[in-house]
């Protein structure tokens, strides 16, 4: 009887478990992608990244011999009738640690398997399942370092080759990748957002290959610089399991053994990864609650005219609408503006830092639930092992700092340069008409004076402390 292969963030043929036992089972198979309430979710450009990860993915899966059915409705009951309609004896998935995604999951199995059908998950999304990481004391790791000394020894197993064949099961009949319609919310966006996402699982390589045979050397140094491609750009391709993080994994400690200068610090980025699933299966709340709980009664804004100035790249602080942009234009960005980004958002603006959190979970085609929940609240400083509130990043010494020469900012930004290049002119073409936006000659004033806005933020904290 078939086995019913459930696809979600997970589209790769290579250090794929559940397609490697799907093969050596012998037994005929059939995959299923289904737009249920939990995908039909995700924010704009995720959505629109999803399907094209998808129009890349299952027609590989269909040139191995694997019929791909596509379609829409509640989890179960459509897992249910397209078992049926195939003689499905099982349906397996690879696991998604999304909090939303395992209560799903696990209703899910219960059900099935009182219905007589086999209902099995795989690894793959992780190289460290939350549950078998535990503290000396028992228990979630809440500090970073000491997550990192206890998984850096862990072994991780050697990636699986590629699944070459699989054993037909039933084709059914679905909707197409076109009837669901993932970019539809991305309007004017998606054509500019494309020309700079890398899909699929080749593309993916290319980036691992690119980045070990020059980057990795200089990482530790050079990841800051803003205007540098200095970092693997990998999350874009993790976040859909285009790559598996045991593949970058080994392919890092070759690297250190090979005596690359940055591949430990590499490494250890990898598993703030791992950090942020451990922390977000430990405290499904990560996305919606302050970690720390003291700071529920802190006077943060909820959503204003200064956050959508913010969000629409208008803030008039040129570091901080370059990296606006770049998230509008790219669908990414560069790991330290979106500290600073964020910082400046629920710092110098006092806004709420889940106003941000929601504007990334749009835009990013890297939108990664938990690495994003972990981040702002680190940088609101109510997170695990967060910053410490008082460090209040200053984009105009960061600029200095970071964007010495200005590459990174005239990139982003078209006013006052004639010469901009078509990424600056892009953000304009990309942004929904309503917003009314043309190229000035110069950034409107900042919103706020940053020395006023650091002071501000400090005494709401002094006050807190207080409290
Ligand atoms: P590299 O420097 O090449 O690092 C390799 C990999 O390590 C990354 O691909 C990523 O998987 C992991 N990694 C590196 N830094 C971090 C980190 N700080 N936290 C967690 N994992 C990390 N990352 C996302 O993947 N999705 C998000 O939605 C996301 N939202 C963020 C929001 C905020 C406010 C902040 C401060 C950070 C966020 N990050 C997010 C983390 C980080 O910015 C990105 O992972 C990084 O910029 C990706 O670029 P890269 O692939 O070139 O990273």
């Amino acid at each position: 009887k078939p086995i019913l292969l459930w696809l979600r963030r997970d589209l790769r043929l290579a250090d794929h478990p559940m397609l490697t036992a799907a093969e050596t089972s012998g037994r005929p198979v059939l995959a299923l992608f289904i737009l249920d309430d939990l995908a039909a979710r995700y924010g704009a450009a995720p959505r629109w990244r999803l399907g094209e990860a998808l129009a890349d993915f299952l027609p590989r899966l269909e040139a191995l011999g694997c019929p791909v059915v596509i379609r829409r409705g509640p989890a179960l009951e459509t897992l249910r009738a397209v078992a049926k309609e195939a003689g499905a004896a099982a349906v397996w998935w690879s696991r998604d640690l999304d909090p939303a995604a395992i209560k799903r999951d696990t209703e899910i199995k219960s059900a099935l398997k009182a219905e007589g059908i086999e209902a099995r998950s795989f690894a793959g999304q992780v190289m460290f399942p939350p549950w078998e990481v535990q503290t000396g004391q028992g228990g979630p790791y809440r500090v970073y370092t000491p997550f990192w000394k206890a998984v850096r020894g862990l072994p991780v197993a050697p990636p699986l080759a590629a699944v070459k064949s699989l054993r037909p099961g039933p084709a059914l009949r679905g909707e197409t990748l076109e009837d669901l319609a993932l970019g539809r919310d991305m309007r004017r966006g998606a054509a500019v957002v494309a020309k700079h996402a890398r899909v699929g699982e080749a593309a993916a390589q290319a980036r691992l290959t690119r980045f070990l045979e020059g980057p990795i050397e200089d990482y530790k140094i050079r990841r800051d610089f803003m205007g540098e491609a200095a970092t693997s750009e990998l999350s874009e391709n993790l976040a859909w399991g285009e790559i598996s993080p045991g593949q970058i994994w080994h392919a890092g400690q070759r690297a250190l053994h090979e005596g690359a200068a940055g591949a430990e610090h590499f490494l250890k980025e990898l598993v703030w990864r791992e950090f942020a699933w451990h922390l977000m299966f430990h405290f499904p709340n990560l996305a919606q609650e302050n970690w720390r709980s003291e700071w529920n009664a802190f006077p943060w804004r909820g959503d204003n005219d200064d956050a959508e100035r913010w969000r629409r790249g208008m803030t008039g602080e040129p570091l901080v609408d370059a990296a606006m942009r770049e998230l509008y234009v790219t669908g990414r960005m560069h790991n330290r503006a979106r500290m600073i980004a964020a910082s400046y958002l629920t710092k110098h603006l006092m806004t709420d830092w889940r106003v941000g959190l929601k504007w990334f979970e749009d835009c990013l085609i890297d939108h990664d639930p938990a690495a994003n929940a972990m981040g702002w609240q680190w940088v609101a400083g109510c997170g695990p092992d967060a910053a410490p509130y008082f460090r209040v990043f200053n984009p105009a010494s960061q600029a200095e700092k970071f964007d010495k020469d200005g590459a990174y900012r005239r990139r982003w930004i078209a006013e006052g340069n004639r010469h901009a290049p078509d990424t600056a002119r892009d953000f304009f073409a990309a942004v929904p008409k309503s917003w009314g936006l043309t190229p000035g000659a110069r950034l409107p004033d900042p919103v706020v004076d940053l020395a006023e806005g650091r002071a501000r933020a400090l005494d709401a904290y002094a006050a807190r402390e207080k409290n």
